[in-house]
């Protein structure tokens, strides 16, 4: 991996010398310091593929959509494994973050190795709203950060839990944002200023909800923004695979037990889309989305 000065900008850029052997001839390719986090393969599924214990290129991008998919993969990728032969504009991958997902909720890409790649997201509301929010911590990329600043700054940052907090303390002391984060995640050592505690689900705004979720952490809490979008860390995301809503017992650290009784709770709650730290995306329907959510907690039942 090589620090780059490119168009004013710093850029992370893969090593051809360390090229993993399952990338596919050509252009792009992802080399040896890939450490799996899989937002290459979320964000472009169609050029990159989890082959094992590491991701690498299977397609070579053919169009110029394609060709803007894997720099954004490239500029989100926390290790900065990706890299290209030919030369590419590195806008084509910066300019598209924040990404709009719906209405005014974004996906920032820059994702950090210190959450081990967890994705965030950014609500943009005018300032007589309260202000724009951050949900987790993207890396602290200045091209972000720029951008961020021009679509209006952050007000309130809100942490999912412990292990996606990455830079927090950047964005605290550059737009001085209030950040929310649970108790039992050590808020307090953080210098959180907003402290969430027990288990009751807190009211940040009108349509802005906090619920306690343990389970993955002992802290762990989901936000449910307008009951539309559901921020749910590494609690709950959606598995391509089994095709419904999933969790990851391996990665139970506190307790899975209360993880599925954490995950029953939210069946008293509409949501239309899933956006986690870790794991898929999806979007649906509320009452599909409800019917997933009843599929996952019957099988998270069944898992010891
Ligand atoms: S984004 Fe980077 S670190 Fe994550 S799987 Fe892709 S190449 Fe590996």
């Amino acid at each position: 991996m090589t620090f780059v000065p490119f168009c004013g900008y710093y850029v992370f850029v893969a090593s051809l010398q360390q090229r993993l052997p399952e990338n596919v001839p050509g252009d792009f390719f992802v080399d040896s310091t890939c450490i799996d986090c899989d937002t290459c393969s979320q964000l472009a599924p169609g050029i990159f593929r989890d082959h094992g214990d590491q991701c690498s290129v299977y397609h070579q991008p053919e169009t110029d959509a394609e060709t803007q998919l894997a720099m954004m993969a490239l500029v989100s990728c926390p290790t900065g494994s990706i890299g290209a032969i030919e030369r590419h504009d590195a806008h084509l991958g910066i300019d598209a973050f924040p990404h709009l997902l719906e209405d005014n909720v974004y996906f920032c890409g820059f994702t950090s190795e210190s959450s081990f790649g967890a994705w965030s997201y950014l609500i943009t509301r005018p300032a007589s709203e309260g202000g724009n929010i951050l949900i987790d911590s993207p890396r602290f990329a200045t091209q972000l950060v720029k951008r961020i600043e021009a679509m209006g700054g952050v007000s309130q940052m809100l942490l999912t839990h412990k292990d996606d907090v990455a830079a927090h303390e950047l964005f605290r002391e550059r737009f001085e944002c209030e950040r929310v984060m649970h108790a039992d995640d050590g808020a307090n050592r953080l210098g959180v200023e907003h402290v969430i505690r027990g288990e009751e689900p807190v009211q940040l705004a009108d349509d802005l909800l906090v619920i306690p979720t343990p389970g993955h952490t002992r802290g762990h809490v989901v936000y449910l923004y307008r009951n539309k979008f559901l921020f749910t860390g590494d609690h709950l995301a959606w598995s391509p695979r089994r095709q419904t809503l999933t969790a990851f017992r391996s990665v139970a650290w506190y307790s899975w037990p209360e993880q599925t009784r954490s995950m029953e709770k939210l069946l008293n709650y509409e949501f239309e889309w899933v956006l986690p730290g870790h794991g898929d995306i999806h979007k649906d329907d509320a009452r599909t989305m409800h019917d997933y959510l009843e599929h996952c907690i019957s099988w998270m039942k069944t898992v010891k």
